[in-house]
């Protein structure tokens, strides 16, 4: 590749496997996908990222429903996904799981370079949580009690829905 070649990076968000994919998953892939192709005709240097977010409670509720280790559902799920992406001709140059031992490598040595800055310190936090939105919410977000985009309620036992 010559030196003065012009790079392009994208990546979709990374996709939960707690289920199949939906419209959403393909709407942000192929909307990816159409501005890695763009580039390319342009004459950038693509690299184009997806991949799958197989952490995290939503991934571990659904892999207890269906009696599966978070790991197994995670191999189960992710096949989803890639065969999708195959239907849809996404051109994405690299696909990323969560659980990939190379990911986990990056992620912890990043980690413990923060840690040993000390950009990262141990405090404890409590909040209104909702699970199906993976986000926490203040006092003025719920709606009678509710989480506002899904409705899921408060349990009242942990201030976490
Ligand atoms: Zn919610």
């Amino acid at each position: 590749m010559p030196q003065n070649k012009k790079t392009f990076y994208i990546t979709t968000p990374i996709y939960y496997v707690n289920d199949v994919p939906h419209i959403g998953h393909a709407y942000t892939t192929v909307a990816a996908d159409c501005l890695a192709r763009y580039k390319r005709l342009k004459g950038y240097d693509v690299f184009f990222l997806t991949g799958t977010d197989e952490h995290g409670q939503k991934v571990e509720k659904a892999a207890k429903e269906k009696n599966r280790t978070p790991q197994e559902h995670a191999d189960l799920m992710v096949e989803n996904f890639k065969n999708l992406w195959k239907v849809l001709n996404i051109t994405h140059d690299g696909f990323i799981r969560t659980t990939d031992d190379g990911h986990k490598k990056i992620v912890r040595e990043t980690l413990q370079k923060l840690r040993n800055k000390g950009e990262i310190e141990k405090r404890s936090y409590s909040g209104m949580y909702c699970t199906p939105c993976e986000r926490f919410w203040t006092d003025k977000d719920v709606v009678n009690g509710n989480c506002p985009d899904c409705r899921a309620r408060d349990s009242g036992q942990t201030k976490m829905w």
